[in-house]
């Protein structure tokens, strides 16, 4: 468990995405939720034996930051409008309940009792969501909820002026592997900017430490190294199988190892990069000749 702010916390060592929290003076607020069901009830259990918690804000639909929500069942969850929606999705395809308990007894037998467990739904989705922005004031603490897509469409941020912190969920990666799977990358390079305008010492980014602004030239470059790179095989006409059968130059676009738990997506992780970043630039250039 890292500090990051006077009363603000987050975890970079679990399996899954850095989950984390402001201590108030009127209880917990939770941003993302502990991937592993047993991090998840651990996490829930501490807290709980020191104060409530109010709320727990979802900053974007993959499985490693919503999966955990389930164990904390008598929590508001906070969600953009877009997340709410494809929730559901997004959890199942993390797995069925089934393949989940049966992954987990190779990788997380602690866990394995957990799925599926009666004290706890299948999923617990966004109850209150916002288009835009929502703002939230819990104890002396103000949470400034802010849509931000890019690494994903419901993207969202989550400033917390009193700690002079922002939780960006995945639209930053410190030092490990960006995942451009889905993204619009364009969108995320406005994130950025956004999340550079903010007033803030710290961000708490999806995965690896905790970092300041410094960092965010380096994660739009890569963005872009990405985008650019793609861009010069949609130009000679090669579709993405055509690409991938090219010898890629993966750590000169992005030079960092693939974060927590993560190494066995990585090849598959460059063939998605390439699907999407050649679908979203062939679509932007039929954009701008019609
Ligand atoms: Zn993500």
């Amino acid at each position: 468990m890292r500090r990051v702010g006077k009363n603000s916390f987050t975890e970079i060592y679990f399996a899954g995405c850095n989950p984390s929290f402001v201590e108030t003076s009127d209880g917990y607020v939770m941003i993302d939720s502990p991937q592993q069901p047993i991090d998840a009830v651990r996490w829930r259990e501490r807290m709980e034996d020191r104060a409530p918690i109010r709320y727990l804000i979802n900053t974007e639909p993959h499985g490693d930051h919503i999966s955990g929500n389930a164990y904390f069942p008598n929590v508001t969850v906070v969600g953009q409008v877009k997340l709410q929606e494809c929730f559901e999705r997004y959890l199942y395809a993390f797995g069925t309940l089934e393949e989940k308990r049966e992954r987990f007894k190779e990788t997380d037998p602690d866990s394995v009792w957990l799925v599926g467990h009666p004290d706890y739904p299948a999923s617990n989705p966004p109850k209150l969501t916002f288009d835009d922005t929502l703002t939230l004031n819990v104890g002396n603490h103000t949470f400034n909820i802010i849509h931000m897509p890019g690494h994903t469409a419901p993207q969202t941020s989550v400033h917390v002026p009193e700690e002079g912190v922002v939780f960006t969920g995945d639209n930053v990666f410190y030092k490990c592997r960006s995942w451009l799977q889905e993204c619009d990358p364009w969108e995320w390079l406005t994130a950025l900017k956004s999340i550079e305008a903010l007033d803030v010492e710290t961000i708490i980014p999806g995965h690896g430490d905790p970092c300041t602004k410094a960092y965010l030239k380096e994660q739009g470059q890569i963005v872009e190294n990405w985008v650019g790179y793609i861009e010069r095989f949609v130009d000679r006409g090669l579709s993405p199988e055509e690409i991938l059968k090219e010898p890629l130059e993966v750590t000169k676009q992005d030079p960092y190892p693939i974060g927590q738990r993560l190494f066995i997506h990585d090849e598959r992780l460059t063939s998605m990069i390439v699907h999407n970043l050649h679908q979203r630039i062939r679509d932007k250039k039929q954009q701008s000749s019609a």
